[in-house]
């Protein structure tokens, strides 16, 4: 057994100060019925916990440690950075130089802004996207995350395609409303939303690659279908690539589809693990962002000199030319994704549990479910139990992943064949596990 004992007194302490003990929700294994392991450091692909447990972590910041925990390079660049002064709030080279990086990879974005949250990234796209068409109504899809922002924390009404109801307290019927939401992959019913109102919807905003409902790609022509009914009818369509920018592809979603979108959100990697997020696109949607336009949007932090740092390291690394003949950084992540989740569909059926996965580039996760999953409701029928053992597993196993079916899970370039190797050796030991706790 795993000791947790430091963690749990610590767990035990942090609750009596924060709600529920933590500053992010999934962070407090409520989902797994179990405490969080309390970390202390993290190296490559390896975090370790204050009770000296050590992990191969596949969780990565939820994202942004793409290239590893505490790359030299980017822990030389802050400390010389953290010298000439954490912050300005006036305007820098770096930042220039991040958004060039940007654009490098995402030819879509004209003009960029940066924030400091994925959930400020989408909530001020799509106050552009208001400003921009002087329309209200917005779009989203059922399972989609765009960050917790009052316009987009809304679930669906009864019915197939409906106006929203607030999915949490303190967002008013009158928010809610102006939130259409449809489900994922359904080209019907985005057809008949758009038919009926689509001259009086400003934005569709979509995760082009869900991943907070699992990982959840888009069927084949669904994104083309997205971009023929928001050009017929005027409406921006918003990519949140927050999550899947530089996984899907370098190039995002975007690029792996081949579909522009008009303005794309970014976060998680183009920080590098410190708080960034950006939005950005169209030239003359983005003209209207203050000071060029009329729709306000600011931020103190926005641009933090640390921040900048550890983000062109990050996209340095990514988009460096690859050696002649040899693989660039996504395609090494991509591979290395296929081997883990290849490695685990054949654990799987050898222990007699059937699961679905689905991957996009360095984006994967796999299902507890008989059947193929494509939307919310098919990833809500998988099953919970199955994963709790599974995870629980794993974790004693020293293998360090997103304690929710819900979740996406992430490769990164610090993880080694061996380290691959050794986690689909653990995952047929917990699928095992699975199958006997599935005869008691
Ligand atoms: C993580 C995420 C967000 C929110 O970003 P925060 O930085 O947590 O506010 C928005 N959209 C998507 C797709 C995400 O995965």
């Amino acid at each position: 057994m795993l000791d947790l004992s430091k963690s749990f007194t610590a767990f035990n302490e942090a609750k009596e100060l924060m709600p529920g003990g933590v500053n992010s929700p999934v962070r407090s294994y409520q989902n797994v019925d179990s405490n969080p392991p309390f970390i202390a450091s993290a190296k490559g692909d390896r975090i370790y916990d204050i009770d000296g447990n050590e992990y191969i972590d596949y969780v990565g910041s939820w994202g942004p440690m793409v290239i590893g925990h505490a790359h030299p390079n980017v822990v030389k660049a802050l400390q010389e950075a953290a010298e000439r002064g954490t912050s300005y709030g006036a305007p820098t080279l770096l930042e220039s130089e991040l958004a060039k990086l940007v654009k490098q990879a995402y030819p879509s974005i004209d003009l960029i802004r940066m924030v400091n949250s994925g959930t400020e990234a989408t909530m001020s796209a799509l106050r552009v996207a208001r400003g921009y068409t002087h329309r209200d109504k917005i779009v989203k899809f059922i399972g989609c995350y765009h960050g917790h922002s009052d316009s987009l924390l809304v679930n669906a009404g009864s019915g197939m395609a409906t106006f929203g109801v607030p999915s949490s307290p303190g967002v008013t019927q009158g928010t809610a409303a102006d939130t259409i939401t449809v489900p994922y992959n359904d080209e019907a019913a985005i057809t008949k939303v758009m038919d009926e109102m689509g001259d009086d919807i400003a934005a569709v905003i979509v995760e082009p690659v869900a991943g907070n409902m699992g990982c959840v790609p888009p069927r084949q022509g669904y994104l083309r279908k997205l971009r023929e009914l928001t050009e017929k009818h005027g409406t921006v369509l918003i990519f949140d690539e927050v999550m899947c920018g530089f996984r899907a592809s370098l190039g995002g979603a975007q690029a792996a589809y081949g579909i522009t979108p008009d303005l794309t959100c970014l976060g998680k990697i183009i920080g590098g693990g410190l708080p960034v997020a950006a939005y950005g696109g169209r030239k003359d949607i983005m003209s209207m962002v203050s000071p060029s336009g009329p729709v306000y949007q600011a931020g103190t932090l926005s641009g933090n000199p640390l921040a900048m740092t550890a983000g062109i390291e990050t996209l340095k690394v990514l988009l460096a030319e690859p050696e002649p003949g040899k693989p660039d950084a996504s395609r090494i992540l991509t591979l290395k994704t296929k081997k883990l989740l290849l490695g685990w569909l054949k654990k799987a059926e050898e222990a007699g549990v059937k699961i679905q996965a689905h991957q996009a580039g360095s984006m994967f996760g796999i299902f507890f479910n008989d059947h193929d999953v494509w939307n919310y409701d098919d990833s809500a029928a998988s099953d919970q139990q199955a994963f709790k053992v599974w995870f629980q597993s794993m974790l004693e196993q020293g293998i360090y992943l997103a304690p929710s079916q819900f979740e996406t899970i992430f490769m990164s370039l610090a993880h080694t064949d061996e380290d691959i190797e050794r986690t689909i050796e653990a995952a047929g030991t917990a699928f095992k596990k699975v199958a006997e706790s599935r005869k008691k």
